[in-house]
């Protein structure tokens, strides 16, 4: 199978610690268990190459399932997995992986995320820590986070010397998240967009159809095309193949300066998921 799986095109970033990651993959929230295995099929068929998976999705099994049925080498695929809410602490943080691990039939991922900062429990430092160990223990070759704000990134760093390699956030044309941005620029941190196409709504927006139009794209091409040329790496989901290899067709366009400046005009500040501070 693997003879006529096409040769990726998409570029890999360089994370703080030194591994690579591919800047576009492909997202598993909210596709049904039963049909992950055939889903993530289709999009390492269609060339993705990083799979983002939450232990929370319920679907672990099946992304293992399409990964070892792909015909291509563990190495060629990059897994992305998280630690939910519950499995805070650093007991439970290790149990957690090892029945990560089992779920996706693999020995090691490529990153592993702390879903959510959930500060009401108090206990995301000590969580870090555990991920720390888990990086030291070479299971997962990559660390990081996801939605945590400027002070959790400050704390965990603080504590531990340990910058995450990743924060995965809420990020699309209507929620720009600047100031966050700018503070991972300054640290070393990658951003990673979840809901990069706003669960696909800001695709209605008109200034993304007209930007659309002007390159004979799809407004979702000009979104994700956004992203890239911002350098955060997207992770895309969707459960339609025809869509899947649309999201994948980014890297034949460009959009100009003044396009990227009439797209840095949509944001709203108003977040489509939950708060960070207040969730989990
Ligand atoms: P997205 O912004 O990726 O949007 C997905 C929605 O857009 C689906 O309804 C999909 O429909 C639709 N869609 C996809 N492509 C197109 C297209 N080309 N044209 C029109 N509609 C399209 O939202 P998600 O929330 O799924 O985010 C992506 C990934 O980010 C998740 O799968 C997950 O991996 C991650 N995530 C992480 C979170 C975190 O807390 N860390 C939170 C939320 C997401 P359909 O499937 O029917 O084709």
């Amino acid at each position: 199978m693997s003879s006529n799986i096409q040769t990726t095109q998409v570029p890999a970033l360089t994370l703080n610690d030194g591994n690579e990651i591919p800047q576009l993959g492909f997202g598993v929230f909210q596709v049904p268990p039963a049909d992950t295995a055939g889903v993530v099929a289709h999009a390492l068929r269609t060339g993705y190459r990083l799979i983002d998976t939450a232990a929370a999705y319920g679907n672990e099994s099946g992304v293992g399932e399409a990964v070892a049925n792909s015909g291509l080498a563990r190495e060629e695929v990059y897994v992305t997995t998280k630690l939910w809410n519950d499995d805070h602490g650093r007991e439970r943080t290790r149990r957690a992986f090892e029945a990560s691990l089992e779920r996706l039939g693999l020995d090691d991922v490529d990153l592993y995320l702390i879903h959510w900062p959930a500060p009401g429990r108090g206990r995301y430092i000590e969580t870090w820590e555990a991920l720390c160990e888990l990086k030291d223990s070479g299971r997962t070759r990559s660390i990081g986070v996801s939605n945590f704000t400027v002070e959790h990134l400050e704390r965990v760093i603080d504590a531990t010397g340990v910058v995450p390699a990743v924060n995965q956030i809420e990020l699309h044309p209507e929620f720009q998240q600047r100031e966050l941005r700018e503070f991972h620029r300054e640290r070393g941190i990658a951003t990673e967009a979840w809901s990069p196409l706003g669960k696909g709504r800001v695709m209605e927006h008109p200034v993304i159809g007209e930007l659309a139009a002007a390159h004979g794209r799809t407004p979702a091409q000009v979104v994700l095309r956004w992203h890239l040329q911002l350098g955060n790496i997207v992770i895309p989901k969707s459960v339609t193949p025809s869509r899947i290899e649309e999201n994948f067709r980014l890297f034949d366009f460009e959009l100009g300066e003044e396009e990227m400046d009439r797209l840095a005009k949509l944001d709203t500040g108003r977040r489509i998921g939950p708060d960070p501070l207040r969730f989990g």
